[in-house]
């Protein structure tokens, strides 16, 4: 009999240990969703924009493969991207009406819902650090303008000189959209969405805005539940595209609770907000979600979007279109 025992523990054991090491990790990320076609990205930044989203892939793999958690590997990726001025985010990012740089950041940990933000931030190199440090660091969830900036600097994050976010190609942009007197060039928004080996979720969000904003305007990146979302349970999200449609529509979350409360896939939950209630309401723009099964979407309604994906076992694969 005692053998029976134990030997029913050790089957349970094996059964456990056996699911668990299956447990596998994914990764999706995103640069940026609008009006991106093969007329206005030329071969040859079709080519930079790759190798870069390959790069921010590589660094968040490198965590996952190792046992990191979800939250590292989110953050490693979107600083590889933070640092390349091809995207709206960190060096490259756009600028305001007043010819500043203001950005927004937020992170999400998808095992305990806890949550950090900064909004138009200028000083902080890796806004997404500021992130991460207000939602470490503080008792508080969104910091904002020069209390945001300040608190970088007490953390000892690396700070800047605003004129660092500077890069010609997003002022050539800004002087052309303040002559049409246009709003501009939404895209190159960057995100990340994880899925550890440890079963959990999280997501990160980082921009400059939208070219010519107003200066104060916050967008719907650093906004938990409209830019970004994770719960372990449901999925972890990140959003790119007209930001206050995402604001309004909540779209982060809403994703997360068609899966929680309606039961809908991942793919169902994310086609739905996305090409049926955001384009309805004349909203453009993408998301990237992965799910807790390691599932992933990544689905817009504007014409590109650069994005990329890995898990365990295959090897980065980048889109534009
Ligand atoms: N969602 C961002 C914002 O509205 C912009 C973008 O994703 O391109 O600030």
């Amino acid at each position: 009999m005692k053998f029976i025992k134990l030997l029913f523990w050790v089957m349970i054991m094996f059964i456990t240990t056996a699911s668990f090491s299956q447990h596998k990790y994914a990764m999706a990320i995103h640069g940026g969703a609008g009006n991106i076609t093969p007329q206005n990205v030329s071969p040859e930044m079709q080519e930079k924009y790759k190798a870069k989203l390959k790069e921010a892939l590589l660094a968040g793999e490198e965590v996952l493969k190792n046992n990191g958690d979800a939250l590292d590997a989110v953050t490693a990726a979107i600083m590889v991207m933070e640092n390349s001025p091809l995207f709206n985010a960190g060096k490259g990012a756009v600028f305001t009406a007043e010819g500043t740089n203001e950005m927004d950041a937020s992170i999400m940990d998808g095992k305990n819902l806890k949550a950090g933000a900064v909004a138009g931030v200028q000083t902080i190199k890796n806004p997404i650090l500021g992130a991460r440090a207000v939602m470490e660091q503080s008792p508080h969830v969104l910091l904002s303008g020069n209390g945001a900036d300040a608190f970088a600097k007490e953390k000892e994050l690396d700070i800047v000189d605003p004129s660092y976010f500077f890069t010609q190609s997003r002022w050539d942009s800004y002087q052309r959209v303040k002559k049409k007197m246009e709003q501009g060039d939404k895209h190159g928004t960057v995100g990340c969405v994880a899925l550890d080996e440890h079963g959990n979720l999280a997501a990160g969000t980082s921009t400059g805005g939208m070219t010519m904003k107003m200066h104060g305007r916050i967008g719907d990146s650093p906004i938990i539940g409209a830019g970004t979302y994770a719960d372990n349970n449901t999925c972890a999200v990140s959003c790119t595209g007209h930001g206050e449609y995402f604001i309004r529509y909540a779209v982060a979350y809403d994703i997360s609770a068609l899966m929680k409360y309606k039961n809908l896939s991942l793919q169902e939950a994310t086609h739905q907000v996305i090409m049926k209630k955001l384009k309805d309401a004349g909203g453009d723009g993408g998301v990237i979600a992965v799910d807790h099964k390691g599932n992933i979407s990544m689905v817009f309604n504007t014409t590109g979007m650069f994005r990329g994906t890995i898990s365990n076992g295959r090897k980065p694969e980048v889109y534009i279109y």
